[in-house]
């Protein structure tokens, strides 16, 4: 069974979550799965060891959940992007639009040095509004995002199209 069989085979999706018409993609049942776990870890791991990445960006919250072993795994810092108002030292933020209204995400402002090669993680890729916000953020400290990373990516939302332009690598192991 190749990996994306695998993560595919995982995941519970939820009709209607949070609200009608969302297919939730659930991915606490693959968290139950250490040796599926340690497979996708080692298979980011490889696949970002060659292209110098000195810094892993990972979005509040599911980004945290493997963000943090892929930067272990390269040994390079893990640096979070929180929803505004959660981190405690002096941030940088950058606001984008939502469907209804807008959201604003934060970074430490001393995390990121400037040329600093960043891979940015998620678990999942919608409309590409969340990744987009934290692309801008990293190019607000001078940092140089050299690619996306996603478990999931739902195609039919357009959320490439938002981050394309940006020259970043986008990878993602299942596309819906
Ligand atoms: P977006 O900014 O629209 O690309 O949304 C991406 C963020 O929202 C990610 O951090 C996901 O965790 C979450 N998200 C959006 N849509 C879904 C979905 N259908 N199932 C699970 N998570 C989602």
């Amino acid at each position: 069974m190749t990996l994306q069989q695998k993560v595919e085979g995982s995941i519970r999706n939820i009709p209607d979550f949070p609200k009608k018409g969302i297919q939730f993609k659930d991915i606490t049942t693959l968290l139950l799965k250490p040796e599926l776990v340690n497979e996708l870890v080692e298979h980011w791991v490889s696949e970002y060891s060659n292209k110098n990445i000195d810094v892993v960006v990972g979005l509040e919250s599911r980004g945290f959940l493997f963000g943090v072993s892929i930067a272990a795994g390269l040994d390079v810092p893990f640096v979070p992007i929180r929803k505004a108002g959660k981190l405690p030292y002096k941030t940088v933020g950058c606001s984008y639009d939502l469907e209804y209204g807008s959201a604003e995400v934060e970074i430490h402002a001393d995390a990121l040095k400037p040329g600093n090669r960043v891979l940015i993680h998620d678990d999942l890729l919608a409309t590409g509004g969340t990744a987009r916000a934290a692309y801008d953020l990293c190019r607000k400290c001078d940092a140089t995002v050299v690619g996306f990373s996603f478990l999931l990516e739902l195609s039919d939302l357009g959320g490439r199209s938002k981050i394309e332009d940006t020259g970043a690598e986008i990878s993602s192991i299942v596309s819906y």
